[in-house]
């Protein structure tokens, strides 16, 4: 018989049992009713799980160089390598995830959700943002290549906050539930600290926080230091993300504003095993960042857990939280940064990241236990989303 995971007190059930009936859980315990007609699937020696969140994912990169890929590739193309990483996502074990941009690929995300949510296609429920917001010449544009060729930004340009509402509007008409905004970049190591410059002041985010929540969305920025993730925790962003650079000021700020930070250290990790090249240049910033991190948890900011999957294979991205306890955090607080903070920062407390009656059943299960050891979750073998069987253990197939 499975054991239960409750994410929020830690308690582990044994047995235990949940009863599915429609898209949502409405028994779980020891014991649930075992109703005429129902079906039993008995998962054996595994813990349940809510179904994982990733808040960062990009459904439309895949390994290779990413700026080139951007590039080369149509946007039909991309599309259909996006539908196969949704599904490769979620038969790991996510069944929800934040996009956060589609790095040049237009509003191609909102065919992608739509198709999902219809049951069309396989995927994680999805919170998307369209294409991310930048400025000329940011951290996401096409800058070294001839500026003759007009080799245009993966990201929608826009230069002052009028520019960030009317982008915002744009991407929302066309089908965007948040907004993805970079706000750091380019970035180099300086005596052993990070240097990054800011891309937006606080007043022009706090332009895009409130343009956004016109129409019941948030935003999100890739910040990867200062000042530019004060200036974020100063508009009130839902997440910072990257987040490796936090001065003690926004570390107070996020505190009473209840920001979670994504620290994404799966990326970071994946391009040190890139080539070494890349490590040589990556693992200054690795090493700042796992030392800035230890001071994160040790001042008690909110997480949310997200990968940066794309530029790594989808569907591998469980790492995550293997790195954030690897780095600092006890498995059951990477856990409930993981479903608690992310089902919130996904716009959907009181839905899933919990194995709760009124829940969405959306669950997993994993092998042996995963509070005492993480990368359980790296070995996903059942996946239900909505009440529906996405994946079986092969013994039950
Ligand atoms: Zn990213």
């Amino acid at each position: 018989m499975p054991r239960l995971l409750e994410v929020e007190s830690g308690r582990v059930l044994a047995p235990g049992e949940i009863l599915v009936e429609g898209d949502r859980i409405s028994a779980v315990g020891p014991s649930v009713p075992h109703q005429a007609g129902a079906q039993i699937i008995d998962l054996g020696d595994t813990t349940l799980l809510p179904g994982l969140i990733d808040a960062h994912v990009h459904l439309f990169l895949h390994p290779g160089a990413e700026d080139l890929q951007t590039v080369e590739e149509s946007v039909p193309q991309r599309t259909v390598l996006a539908i196969l990483a949704a599904r490769d996502d979620l038969m790991a074990g996510f069944t929800a995830e934040r996009d956060m941009g589609t790095e040049g690929a237009g509003s191609a995300d909102t065919a992608v959700r739509d198709a999902i949510n219809k049951g069309l296609i396989p995927g994680p429920r999805l919170r998307i943002s369209g294409n991310a917001i930048d400025i000329l010449g940011g951290h996401e544009d096409a800058n070294r290549f001839n500026p003759e060729q007009h080799v245009l930004s993966n990201a929608t340009y826009a230069n002052s906050a009028d520019e960030i509402v009317a982008a915002i509007r744009q991407q929302h008409k066309e089908g965007s539930d948040f907004v993805k905004i970079y706000e750091t970049g380019p970035d180099v190591m300086q005596g052993g600290a990070l240097r990054t410059p800011y891309q937006y002041t606080a007043a022009q985010l706090s332009a895009a926080v409130e343009e956004a929540a016109r129409f019941g969305g948030v935003v999100a920025v890739h910040a990867m230091g200062e000042p530019g993730t004060l200036y974020a925790a100063q508009a009130g962003v839902a997440s910072i993300d990257h987040a490796t650079q936090l001065s003690d000021e926004t570390m107070r700020i996020m505190k009473s504003k209840n920001i979670p930070a994504v620290p994404t250290f799966a990326i970071f990790e994946y391009f040190m095993h890139e080539s070494a090249a890349r490590a040589a240049r990556e693992g200054p910033f690795l090493e700042y960042k796992i030392k800035e991190f230890k001071r994160q948890v040790a001042a008690g900011i909110p997480f949310a857990v997200g990968s940066d999957v794309g530029p790594f294979p989808h569907g591998t991205q469980a790492r995550e939280l293997e790195l954030m306890v690897k780095y600092g955090m006890k498995p059951l607080a990477v856990l409930q940064a993981d479903m608690l903070n992310g089902a919130r920062l996904l716009g959907w407390s009181g839905q899933i990241g919990q194995l709760k009656p009124g829940f969405y059943a959306d669950i997993v299960a994993v092998p042996g236990s995963p509070l005492e050891d993480i990368t359980a979750v790296e070995h996903v073998s059942f996946v239900m989303k909505g009440g529906i069987i996405e994946r079986m253990p092969q013994a039950l197939r």
